[in-house]
């Protein structure tokens, strides 16, 4: 197991609980929005953090902390994520798992045995731009993650990183069909960085959200923005 980057606190992460958050390597997209582009590009020479010591930490915060997120990089390529997930679970952790939805076999897995306590699984474009905005284009695959999602019993949200470069009215449109009756969405403002994928790229301005806002809340009334100041 590698662990690449470890937070001991975030109050935003984990929506209603505390949380520490820890960073696996490697993954299958390319976002071009990606803020953890050398976890994506080149996990082996990110740190490789002591398991051990991070065990120990979490140890002494049992009964102050609440959960565990699990985020990268994309999570569900890694062969260890069961273990940890259950390592984490034996602590009494909630454990929270980020994922962009390209393994659900691995997603169902995680759930069936109970090692999952939430799900953030982001919704990159519409089906037909996944190629252009994240450079996937096996979009049976997140399909078939957000059909399980939708059905499940399991909490979770959908989120979408707004790029003004990336996204369009009709992006919105399709996703609002795609993911109706979804329990939460969230519109969430790009927010430029150093470590971003590709540079260049902008956020929307506030009207701008509340448009695409507006055009998703005609089929998910619940939606909002987050993350916007
Ligand atoms: S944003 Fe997430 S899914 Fe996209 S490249 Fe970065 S780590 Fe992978």
């Amino acid at each position: 197991m590698k662990i690449h980057g470890f937070n001991k606190l975030t109050l935003l992460d984990y929506p209603g609980h505390t949380a520490a958050v820890l960073f696996l390597g490697h993954c299958n997209f390319r976002c071009q929005f990606c803020q953890n582009s050398s976890l994506v590009l080149s996990p082996d020479q990110e740190p490789d953090l002591s398991v051990a010591e991070i065990f120990s930490f979490l140890k002494k915060r049992q009964g102050i902390l609440e959960g565990v997120c699990i985020t990268g990089g994309e999570p569900t390529l890694s062969p260890d994520l069961p273990e940890l997930a259950l390592s984490l679970k034996s602590l009494g952790y909630l454990v929270k798992l980020d994922t962009n939805g390209s393994r659900p076999d691995v997603l169902k897995s995680l759930v069936a045995q109970n090692l999952i306590d939430y799900v953030a699984m982001d919704i990159k474009s519409s089906p037909k731009r996944y190629p252009f905005v994240c450079g996937y284009s096996s979009i049976s695959s997140i399909e078939e993650s957000v059909s399980f999602l939708l059905h499940s019993s399991i909490p979770y949200e959908f989120r979408t990183t707004v790029v003004k470069e990336l996204h369009c009215e009709e992006d919105f449109q399709a996703i609002s069909q795609w993911i109706c009756g979804c329990r939460q969405y969230f519109l969430q403002s790009y927010k430029d960085s150093q470590g971003v994928l590709v540079p260049g790229l902008h956020s929307c301005t506030l009207q701008e959200l509340h448009h695409y806002l507006a055009i998703v809340q005609k089929t998910i009334p619940h939606a909002q923005l987050r993350g916007v100041d």
